[in-house]
Protein backbone atom coordinates (compact mmCIF):
# COMPACT_ATOMS: atom_id res chain seq x y z
CA UNK A 1 0.00 0.00 0.00
CA UNK A 2 1.18 3.31 -1.06
CA UNK A 3 2.15 5.62 1.87
CA UNK A 4 -0.87 8.07 0.87
CA UNK A 5 -3.44 5.33 1.14
CA UNK A 6 -2.42 4.44 4.57
CA UNK A 7 -2.36 8.01 5.36
CA UNK A 8 -6.36 8.39 3.77
CA UNK A 9 -7.07 5.08 5.96
CA UNK A 10 -5.63 6.80 9.52
CA UNK A 11 -7.40 9.53 7.98
CA UNK A 12 -10.63 7.91 7.83
CA UNK A 13 -10.19 6.05 10.52
CA UNK A 14 -9.92 9.21 13.09
CA UNK A 15 -12.37 10.75 10.91
CA UNK A 16 -14.81 7.78 11.95
CA UNK A 17 -13.77 8.15 15.73
CA UNK A 18 -14.85 11.38 15.61
CA UNK A 19 -18.47 10.87 14.64
CA UNK A 20 -18.99 7.77 17.07
CA UNK A 21 -17.42 9.88 19.78
CA UNK A 22 -19.89 12.53 19.29
CA UNK A 23 -22.71 10.21 18.63
CA UNK A 24 -22.06 8.74 21.82
CA UNK A 25 -21.06 11.69 24.30
CA UNK A 26 -24.23 11.69 25.82
CA UNK A 27 -23.73 12.14 29.63
CA UNK A 28 -20.48 13.60 31.63
CA UNK A 29 -19.01 10.33 32.08
CA UNK A 30 -19.61 8.85 28.09
CA UNK A 31 -17.97 11.99 27.65
CA UNK A 32 -15.13 11.40 29.62
CA UNK A 33 -14.25 7.57 28.58
CA UNK A 34 -14.64 8.37 25.01
CA UNK A 35 -12.40 11.68 25.10
CA UNK A 36 -9.59 9.33 26.61
CA UNK A 37 -10.33 6.35 24.51
CA UNK A 38 -7.87 6.55 21.60
CA UNK A 39 -6.87 4.82 18.10
CA UNK A 40 -3.67 2.39 17.56
CA UNK A 41 -2.75 1.19 14.14
CA UNK A 42 -2.12 -2.70 14.97
CA UNK A 43 0.46 -4.76 12.95
CA UNK A 44 0.90 -8.61 14.34
CA UNK A 45 4.37 -7.55 16.17
CA UNK A 46 3.48 -3.66 16.68
CA UNK A 47 1.14 -1.24 17.71
CA UNK A 48 1.67 2.16 16.36
CA UNK A 49 0.33 5.62 17.24
CA UNK A 50 -1.43 6.95 14.09
CA UNK A 51 0.26 10.37 14.83
CA UNK A 52 3.83 8.95 14.17
CA UNK A 53 3.04 7.47 10.97
CA UNK A 54 3.63 11.27 9.45
CA UNK A 55 4.84 13.08 12.60
CA UNK A 56 8.06 10.36 13.29
CA UNK A 57 8.03 8.00 10.32
CA UNK A 58 12.01 7.66 10.29
CA UNK A 59 11.90 5.67 13.98
CA UNK A 60 8.54 4.20 13.31
CA UNK A 61 10.04 2.44 10.60
CA UNK A 62 13.58 1.61 12.02
CA UNK A 63 11.64 0.52 15.01
CA UNK A 64 9.25 -1.23 13.24
CA UNK A 65 10.70 -2.76 10.15
CA UNK A 66 7.56 -5.02 9.42
CA UNK A 67 5.25 -2.06 8.36
CA UNK A 68 7.32 -2.03 5.26
CA UNK A 69 7.50 -4.45 2.96
CA UNK A 70 10.68 -5.17 0.55
CA UNK A 71 9.93 -2.80 -2.17
CA UNK A 72 12.36 -0.99 -4.85
CA UNK A 73 13.02 1.97 -1.67
CA UNK A 74 13.30 -0.31 0.84
CA UNK A 75 16.83 -0.90 1.47
CA UNK A 76 17.41 2.81 0.51
CA UNK A 77 15.20 4.29 2.99
CA UNK A 78 16.39 2.35 5.69
CA UNK A 79 19.92 3.32 4.88
CA UNK A 80 18.92 6.81 4.87
CA UNK A 81 16.94 6.12 8.20
CA UNK A 82 20.12 4.88 10.15
CA UNK A 83 22.28 7.44 8.56
CA UNK A 84 19.59 10.77 10.10
CA UNK A 85 19.55 8.64 13.40
CA UNK A 86 23.23 8.88 13.72
CA UNK A 87 23.94 12.35 12.44
CA UNK A 88 20.94 13.17 15.01
CA UNK A 89 22.50 11.88 17.36
CA UNK A 90 26.24 12.92 17.20
CA UNK A 91 24.44 16.64 17.29
CA UNK A 92 22.68 15.79 19.97
CA UNK A 93 26.05 14.60 22.27
CA UNK A 94 28.06 17.48 20.34
CA UNK A 95 28.53 20.52 22.83
CA UNK A 96 31.87 22.57 21.66
CA UNK A 97 30.58 25.19 19.78
CA UNK A 98 32.83 24.69 16.50
CA UNK A 99 31.96 21.29 16.29
CA UNK A 100 28.42 21.81 17.19
CA UNK A 101 28.26 23.97 13.94
CA UNK A 102 29.79 21.03 11.91
CA UNK A 103 27.01 18.61 12.69
CA UNK A 104 23.57 21.46 12.73
CA UNK A 105 25.49 21.59 9.29
CA UNK A 106 25.53 17.67 8.96
CA UNK A 107 22.06 17.46 9.92
CA UNK A 108 20.63 19.95 7.49
CA UNK A 109 22.10 18.24 4.48
CA UNK A 110 20.46 14.92 5.96
CA UNK A 111 17.37 16.62 6.37
CA UNK A 112 17.69 17.59 2.45
CA UNK A 113 18.55 13.90 1.39
CA UNK A 114 15.45 12.35 3.77
CA UNK A 115 13.01 14.91 2.04
CA UNK A 116 14.47 14.19 -1.47
CA UNK A 117 13.70 10.71 -0.90
CA UNK A 118 10.20 9.75 -2.03
CA UNK A 119 8.04 7.94 0.21
CA UNK A 120 6.00 6.68 -3.09
CA UNK A 121 9.06 3.83 -3.79
CA UNK A 122 7.92 2.89 0.01
CA UNK A 123 5.13 -0.31 -0.08
CA UNK A 124 3.73 -0.31 3.21
CA UNK A 125 2.56 -3.57 4.82
CA UNK A 126 -1.75 -3.62 4.44
CA UNK A 127 -1.96 -6.36 6.72
CA UNK A 128 -2.93 -3.92 9.65
CA UNK A 129 -6.37 -2.48 11.19
CA UNK A 130 -7.12 0.22 13.03
CA UNK A 131 -8.43 -0.21 16.86
CA UNK A 132 -9.57 1.66 19.65
CA UNK A 133 -7.73 1.50 23.00
CA UNK A 134 -9.85 2.23 26.28
CA UNK A 135 -8.72 4.27 29.51
CA UNK A 136 -10.42 1.40 31.30
CA UNK A 137 -12.81 -2.02 30.67
CA UNK A 138 -16.46 -0.73 31.27
CA UNK A 139 -18.16 -3.41 29.04
CA UNK A 140 -21.48 -1.75 29.21
CA UNK A 141 -19.66 1.61 27.41
CA UNK A 142 -17.65 -0.68 25.17
CA UNK A 143 -20.74 -2.61 24.07
CA UNK A 144 -22.23 0.22 23.13
CA UNK A 145 -19.43 1.58 20.61
CA UNK A 146 -19.25 -1.86 19.45
CA UNK A 147 -22.89 -1.59 18.07
CA UNK A 148 -21.92 1.73 16.16
CA UNK A 149 -22.39 1.53 12.40
CA UNK A 150 -18.89 2.66 12.05
CA UNK A 151 -17.24 -0.04 13.78
CA UNK A 152 -15.73 -2.96 11.62
CA UNK A 153 -18.83 -5.60 12.85
CA UNK A 154 -16.29 -8.45 10.95
CA UNK A 155 -13.46 -8.22 12.90
CA UNK A 156 -14.95 -7.20 16.12
CA UNK A 157 -16.30 -9.67 18.61
CA UNK A 158 -19.31 -8.87 20.16
CA UNK A 159 -19.32 -10.51 23.34
CA UNK A 160 -18.71 -9.71 26.89
CA UNK A 161 -15.56 -10.27 27.24
CA UNK A 162 -13.87 -8.94 23.97
CA UNK A 163 -12.65 -5.56 24.11
CA UNK A 164 -10.71 -5.67 20.63
CA UNK A 165 -12.67 -2.81 18.70
CA UNK A 166 -12.00 -2.13 14.87
CA UNK A 167 -12.90 0.69 13.26
CA UNK A 168 -14.14 1.13 9.58
CA UNK A 169 -11.58 2.65 7.16
CA UNK A 170 -13.30 3.15 4.22
ZN1 LIG B 1 -15.65 -12.22 21.94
Amino acid sequence: MLYDELIAKINAAKKNWGIIQSDLAVSQESTKFLKDSYLIVRHAFAQINPADYSGNLRDTVLSNKEILREARGYQQFLKICNAYAQVEKKHKNTFEENARKKTAEDLRAMRAEYEKFNLAELDFSDDFCIELRFPGIRMEMIQIIKAHPLIDESLTCNCMACIRVVLRIN
